[in-house]
């Protein structure tokens, strides 16, 4: 659990032990296997995001089985493996969940900000918000896709790019290098922009178009960008690297401050500047979908759930390529 919000590697994550929770009415409970880090638990860790309830447990990119139902619960038996991912619940009443934009909900329940999540040896989950995962993919390799996969999914449908297009990105962790894999198998062209040369090599070796430094111009102007690093300054850059009527889509949940704009050199000539919140359960299901479809392969560095913060230290200092998992140990 996040004990009290503070620099990752001053450790802000304690160990405690709690009751075994029960499943209520629709819900089941998940014996951990794995649970990726996201940069989301690093912002909650830090205090970036403010937190929605103390002493929360961290964790949206769950794998595991599902071991107890709650009353009236059907849609998994006891064994199946689920994921369990950052939206964890939505009123279904409010008006965006009316026109199917559940992502926007205004009673939102988000997994490991609001209810615990998977840096834990069990954790519930709304039978409805959980997901079957395709077969044949382990499970270190499935976590990342619950959240890195389906933001830079959603982000990836924002930036709008038309077919044989060309795309940038902009920061390549965990999220970018699952969105570069399928715009490249949609036949997109991927222009990388990033810092680190791990990053940098990771991001040719998964077959980029071009790989630059983040402040770097593309070789060509850009039908679509997606800013997924959590750097407001690159706001402006990634703009003024749009072709016409392009698109630049910011992937995080937290962006540092956004410096003044040009219009003229950054707005204008229709470009659009917009933000991702969140996914729906649609959102999700189509990933997992195309994930499975097109092979796309997550880079994972495994660690013990007992090293979380040694993990979210590394995220913050970029120590690693791809995305970071924890495997727990069973109870
Ligand atoms: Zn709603
Ligand atoms: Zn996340």
């Amino acid at each position: 659990m996040v004990q009290r919000p503070g620099p990752a590697s001053s450790g802000p994550l304690r160990l405690v032990e709690r009751p075994l929770p029960e499943p209520g009415p629709g819900q089941l409970r998940v014996r951990v296997r794995c649970c990726g880090v996201c940069r989301t638990d690093l912002h909650l860790a830090e205090g970036d995001l403010p937190p929605r309830r103390p002493g929360v447990t961290p964790g949206h990119e769950v794998v595991g089985t599902v071991d107890a139902l709650g009353p009236g619960s059907g849609r998994f038996a006891p064994g199946d493996r689920v994921g369990v991912a950052w939206l964890g619940g939505t009123d279904g009443r409010c008006r965006f969940c009316r026109r199917g934009a559940e992502n926007l909900c205004l009673h939102p329940t988000f997994t490991g900000w609001d209810v615990d999540g998977g840096y834990a040896q069990a954790c519930l989950v709304a039978e409805d918000y959980a997901y079957r995962l395709p077969e044949g993919l382990a499970d270190e390799q499935a976590a990342p896709l619950l959240c890195a996969g389906i933001i830079g999914y959603r982000a990836l449908r924002a930036a709008a790019v038309p077919p044989g297009g060309s795309l940038g990105i902009y920061g390549f962790g965990a999220s970018a290098h699952l969105t570069a894999q399928l715009a490249l198998r949609e036949g997109m062209r991927v222009h990388v922009l990033t810092r680190g040369a791990g990053n940098q090599r990771l991001a040719a070796e998964l077959g980029a178009d071009s790989v630059g430094p983040a402040d770097g111009r593309p070789p060509e102007l850009l039908d679509g960008a997606v800013l997924f690093a959590p750097a407001g300054e690159l706001v402006p850059v990634a703009l003024q690297a749009l072709d016409r009527g392009g698109t630049l889509a910011v992937a995080g949940i937290w962006l540092s401050r956004i410096p003044a704009l040009d219009y003229d050199a950054e707005l204008f000539q229709e470009r659009t500047l917009r933000s991702v919140t969140a996914n729906t359960r649609a959102d999700g299901e189509q990933f997992l979908a195309l994930a499975a479809r097109h092979g796309l392969r997550a880079t994972t560095v495994g660690y013990s759930w007992l090293e979380a913060d040694r993990a979210l230290a590394d995220l913050a200092a970029g120590r690693y390529s791809g995305a970071a998992v924890l495997r727990v140990d069973p109870a």
